[in-house]
């Protein structure tokens, strides 16, 4: 569970490449920026932080667990 939510933290906060700023993107910028395998290519940005533009290109990796049951994946 711990690893699930650190995944997830680590993909909705990018870094702006003027500022250094971590900028977090939730709602509808996070769905603006998903796809199946990220074959939107880059994506232009604003950052709210410097007001400077930069490109988003999502890098998708997925990957699958397998067990017998329910309990043994936890
Ligand atoms: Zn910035």
């Amino acid at each position: 569970m711990k690893e699930t939510s650190k995944n997830f933290n680590s993909y909705d906060e990018i870094e702006c490449p003027h500022c250094n700023e971590e900028l977090g993107i939730e709602g509808d910028d996070l769905a603006d920026l998903i796809t199946y395998w990220g074959e939107n290519g880059s994506i232009e940005w604003k950052c709210n932080g410097c007001d400077e533009e930069f490109v988003i290109k999502e890098e998708v990796s997925r990957s699958w667990k397998v067990a017998k049951t329910d309990e043994d994946l936890d």
